[in-house]
């Protein structure tokens, strides 16, 4: 068994694996340790990864990127309609207003959801990883962008699912490259916490978490980020370009869609050439257009001019965090930096402008967050024995929980968790109530995604005291390892034992601040605001990694969900009865994860059997190559009689005519029959040679006596 990590990037995958030796990033089927999140779609089978992203530009309709930022949501999002137009293939609502991107796959049209196309991206790095490290391959951390929400982390969960994959966390990208960071300096951390800010920066997006290590263990603080990235610089300069060239050659690239992809790659590598240059650097597209040549220039200047907006969003995050973080510039040791687009120099300069550190590279820039999941998958299974090291994440919106009201009281609601509060945590709310009602969580603030609510959970089965007097309904509301917030059990409180119910309140919150969390509502405090409930923690920290594994179906979830209480609750309210719920949350019914984990299975056998009918094909080209030249002035020639030679060589003529005109497209079984029936023939010539240098002296005085 090996456990591995996943950094799902916008632009490109790493796969790290821990094993006994330390941690590794594995390398793909074409010897590179980056995976382009791309798959493409052609008569026969599909095509993911480095192989897809080369013939994107013969292969358009076809070739799908940039999914991950289309994750959880509908169709009419305004973020997911902004996202359309830098990805070329067609993409469709469907009847649900759900995403559908539809391509030619098979010689049918056909459309995958975004989870279907990160599943199909996730099974070609289960394929590498199973290749690279020779075992089977479930068990993984994958990671997640901070600001990813409920809907987003479930569906990523979901795509984990259907190929196959089980997630023990889902991990935010800045806290895997926190414990990349931490774990092996531990030693480090002897005489007092170390406060590190991490930087990511990458294709889509840019985070900046700030982080506390202690020995054995790390804390994630705060972070701020802004959806930009490496891609907006490229759009920038290539507005320039496009003006340009329409007024010098008067070409409109953004007319072509092919043309504007080339222009794009063109630009990503001039502004990859500008990062380790300042002086002024060509731009040539050959036949960019109506076979018209294109040439232009740029230097770094004249890029982070263009690039202003950019970088201003850039130091405004850098800033939040300062503040959301309360650090003092004192108070940071180091500014450690990864993800591709921190190599520009402007945002190292900013780094050190705003933070008065410069910006260090301690860590392997592209593979950290890869290594940080390797790393957590590591502590977190028992197959690989590693040193324990803590790892508290944050939940980044504040969360509130709403529950409507009955004849006798009102709505309420109550702020469950502040942004930032330590993840994973559970939290109790007590309400009284005479009924079944409905109890929501909502984001606490304004997310990125288009709707507050993460879920609504119908409380069954409440019923008055024999008096007709409301019972006490104990909520317990959860932020899992993954980062997902839910209600994970409802319990009726027995009135009998109430009054030792809020005294485990008041303690718990006392526990809770003493703990030194971050500064939450306070729990009488709340009981105040709210007469009809009150709250009290519940620091699951240590059970994080016994908690469910996520990648579950949604109705296993739901029965997870029942049996999560711990042993705390059990104790102090030992007459509660668990009360039924019925949620309404994030994710793909189980019905639906069923037929698509089944449909992922189907096309990865139909891949299979493709690649086993392409080897087949090239096994017989190749035999009849080589056999030609061994049977033509060739080691095989004087072993064979000639009137024999010359037939095998007609054969192998007429063979080689075919394979390029009707074999060309033919079942793996018609090639592996051709390449029996010639190696019936040629075999035994083979052996005669075999036979003759392993004792040519018989050989000599066999012929000699003829
Ligand atoms: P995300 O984290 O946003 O999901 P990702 O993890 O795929 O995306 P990275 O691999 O960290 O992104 O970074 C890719 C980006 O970094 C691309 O936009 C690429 O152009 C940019 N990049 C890579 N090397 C350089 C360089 N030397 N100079 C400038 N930009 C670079
Ligand atoms: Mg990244």
């Amino acid at each position: 068994m090996s456990v591995i990590g996943i950094d799902f990037g916008n632009e490109g995958c790493y796969v790290a694996a821990a094993r006994s030796g330390g941690i590794e990033t594995l390398a793909n089927d074409y010897s590179l340790r980056a995976t382009p999140s791309f798959v493409a779609f052609d008569g026969k089978k599909r095509i993911i990864g480095v192989a897809a992203k080369n013939q994107q530009v013969t292969n358009m309709k076809n070739t799908v990127g940039g999914f991950k930022r289309l994750l959880g949501r509908k169709f009419n999002d305004p973020h997911v309609q902004h996202e359309l137009k830098s990805i070329p293939a067609r993409v469709e609502s469907r009847n649900d207003g759900s995403i559908g991107i539809k391509v030619n796959y098979l010689n049918e049209d056909q459309h995958f959801s975004p989870e279907q196309l990160t599943a199909m991206l996730f099974t070609k790095l289960k394929e590498t990883s199973a290749a690279a490290m020779q075992t089977q391959v479930n068990d993984c951390v994958i990671t997640c962008p901070v600001f990813f929400t409920n809907a987003e982390r479930q569906a990523l969960l979901d795509a984990a699912q259907i190929a196959g994959l089980n997630v023990l966390r889902l991990m935010n990208e800045t806290t895997a490259t926190a414990l990349a960071y931490g774990f092996y300096k531990n030693d480090l951390f002897e005489e007092k916490p170390r406060n590190v800010i991490f930087v990511d920066f990458g294709h889509s997006a840019l985070q900046v978490s700030a982080c506390v290590f202690t020995k054995g263990k790390l804390k994630m603080l705060a972070s701020s980020w802004d959806q930009i990235g490496g891609r907006d610089i490229d759009l920038a300069l290539a507005d320039y370009f496009t003006t340009e060239f329409l007024e010098r050659y008067k070409i409109n690239a953004k007319t072509n869609a092919r043309a504007n992809l080339r222009l794009l790659t063109e630009i990503e590598k001039l502004k990859k050439q500008m990062s380790a240059n300042s002086t002024k650097l060509p731009l040539n597209i050959e036949c960019f257009l109506d076979d018209v040549d294109v040439s232009s220039s740029m230097q770094r200047s004249q890029m982070e001019e263009l690039c202003a907006p950019v970088l201003q969003r850039v130091e405004q995050t850098f800033k939040k965090l300062l503040v959301e973080s309360k650090l003092s510039l004192d108070d940071i040791h180091s500014v450690e930096i990864v993800g591709g687009s921190t190599r520009i120099p402007s945002v190292k300069q900013l780094i050190e402008q705003v933070f008065n550190k410069p910006a260090s590279t301690t860590l392997n820039q592209d593979e950290a967050v890869s290594r940080g999941a390797a790393l957590q998958c590591a502590i977190m299974s028992p197959a690989v024995r590693v040193r324990e090291f803590g790892v508290t994440d944050i939940q980044n919106y504040a969360v509130k929980v709403l529950w409507e009201g009955d004849g006798t009281s009102s709505n309420g609601e109550v702020e469950i968790f502040p942004q930032f509060h330590p993840s994973p945590f559970s939290r109790l709310v007590t309400i009284a109530r005479k009924s079944p009602f409905v109890a929501s969580i909502v984001y606490g603030q304004q997310v990125p995604y288009p709707d507050q609510t993460i879920g609504t959970w119908k409380i069954k089965d409440v019923k008055p005291t024999e008096r007709g007097e409301s019972q006490d309904v104990k909520l317990k509301v959860r932020i899992n390892q993954n980062g997902i917030v839910l209600i994970s059990s409802a319990v009726l409180v027995d009135r009998k034992e109430q009054e030792e119910a809020a005294a485990a309140s008041e303690q718990a919150a006392a526990d809770d601040k003493n703990a030194g969390e971050q500064a939450g509502p306070n729990a009488s405090e709340q009981a105040e605001a709210q007469p009809e409930a009150y709250f009290e923690n519940e620091d699951d920290n240590n059970t994080s990694t016994a908690s469910s594994p996520g990648g579950q179906g949604w109705a296993q979830r739901v029965k997870g969900w029942f049996g999560s209480g711990n042993d705390k609750t059990k104790k102090k309210t030992k007459k509660d009865i668990e009360l039924p719920m019925e949620p309404i949350t994030h994710g793909f019914e189980p019905t639906v994860l069923t037929s698509y984990a089944q449909q992922e299975a189907k096309m990865i056998g139909n891949d299979q059997k493709e690649t086993e009918r392409i080897d087949a094909k090239n096994a017989l080209e190749e035999f009849v190559y080589d056999m030609r030249n061994k049977l033509q002035g060739g080691p095989l020639e004087r072993y064979v009689v000639e009137s024999e030679r010359e037939s095998i060589v007609a054969q192998l003529n007429d063979l080689e005519n075919w394979l390029y005109e009707d074999g060309e497209d033919c079942d793996r079984e018609t090639y592996t029959n051709r390449l029996t029936a010639l190696l019936q023939k040629t075999d035994p010539i083979k052996l005669r040679a075999h036979d003759y240098e392993q004792c040519p002296a018989v050989f000599e005085e066999l012929k000699n006596s003829i």
